[in-house]
């Protein structure tokens, strides 16, 4: 599959002026590709880097290191206007739909925003389209003279989804499109998405920190430790034999996946504190945090590597030690 996106060893630090100037690396140093027609899911904590990632993908970040490729094109360098057809190709929906959508503007104009910057002009056949995207992510009956605050967090996400769709894109960045919302709701939209892609052919990359969304709608699965990728493969390899510790904890806190349901499943808990870019271990650099920790993960950084057929991983035990680990957690009561 030819790939649409393309992240090449990215890396973004920011400067912290709070308590004393420091620099701060969100990303260090992350690929990432996501092709044609393709889902790729990138799960992480809160802190991890992950929405850093998001806005580095979608331009609204330029990266300290590292180059961004769209269809081929390095768009790293690219200046606001120059970037202006790739953006109708590469389009956003982020967490809080009534944070992203401007609350004093009617759905309307809403809507007709994306048409406007992009200088397309569908004169009277304009009301007509904006129906028929709000009725493909099943908004048929919107009163569209009606402000956001009036709608609930679900239907505007849905107006979000139609508004990113306007322009017919190739690729959506999700930055946690369901996790503003309620549960009950947050299925209904990851079922748009997915119905989206059946019928539109679009990429996506969804950002999640819930690792059962992303199980469900990823083609390829990529998991972020601390602006790193600790590893990455097929969504359903990884669901189903997670070879990093960290996926493995993730995994085994996740309420409802099948992993739940084998005998000898075992929650495993994280020890330590959640990761913190300010302050970023040595070694490896889950190693705090790992119940398998030795010593040589506290000198050495595990590089990402191939273990087997697409899939990567960074930790020195992988694939034989986690191999073993699965028998471990498969004896603990
Ligand atoms: Fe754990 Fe060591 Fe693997 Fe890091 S390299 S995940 S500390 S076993
Ligand atoms: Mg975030």
């Amino acid at each position: 599959m030819a790939a649409l996106l393309e992240l090449e060893n990215i890396t973004k630090t920011f400067t912290q002026k709070r308590g004393g100037k420091r620099d701060v690396q969100a990303v260090a140093g992350v690929s990432l590709a996501v092709s044609k027609g393709e889902t790729v899911g990138l799960v992480g904590e809160s802190g991890c880097g992950k929405s850093t990632l998001a806005r580095l993908a979608l331009k609204l970040l330029n990266p300290t290191a590292g180059r961004i490729l769209f269809d081929g094109a390095d768009i790293t360098g690219m200046s606001g206007r120059q970037m202006l057809p790739v953006r109708r190709r590469l389009q956003a929906v982020f967490q809080d739909p009534l944070a992203s959508l401007n609350s004093r503007m009617t759905i309307a104009e809403i809507m007709r925003e994306p048409f406007d910057t992009h200088g397309i002009r569908l004169g009277t056949g304009l009301p007509a389209r904006i129906r028929e995207l709000l009725s493909f992510v099943g908004m048929e009956n919107t009163d569209i003279q009606k402000l956001p605050p009036q709608f609930s967090g679900g239907q505007l996400q849905r107006i979000a989804i139609a508004r990113a769709l306007a322009l017919e894109p190739d690729i959506i960045v999700a930055d946690e499109p369901t996790s503003a919302l309620d549960p009950s709701i947050q299925a209904q939209i990851v079922n748009l998405l997915l119905f989206i892609q059946r019928k539109r052919k679009i990429s996506y990359l969804i950002i999640s920190h819930d690792l059962d969304v992303i199980g469900h709608v990823a083609d390829r699965i990529a998991v972020m430790y601390l602006g790193t990728v600790i590893e990455q493969g097929p969504a359903d390899q990884i669901m189903a034999r997670p070879l990093h510790p960290y996926t493995q904890a993730l995994l085994s806190a996740a309420p409802t996946l099948a992993a739940r349901r084998q005998r000898g499943w075992k929650r495993i808990v994280l020890q330590g504190d959640p990761p913190n870019p300010a302050n970023v271990p040595s070694g490896c650099r889950f190693h705090p945090r790992c119940h398998l920790a030795r010593d040589i993960c506290r000198l050495i950084t595990p590089p990402l590597r191939a273990v087997e057929d697409g899939r990567l991983v960074a930790c020195h035990l992988a694939p034989d030690g986690t191999a073993a680990i699965g028998v471990e957690i498969g004896r603990a009561r």
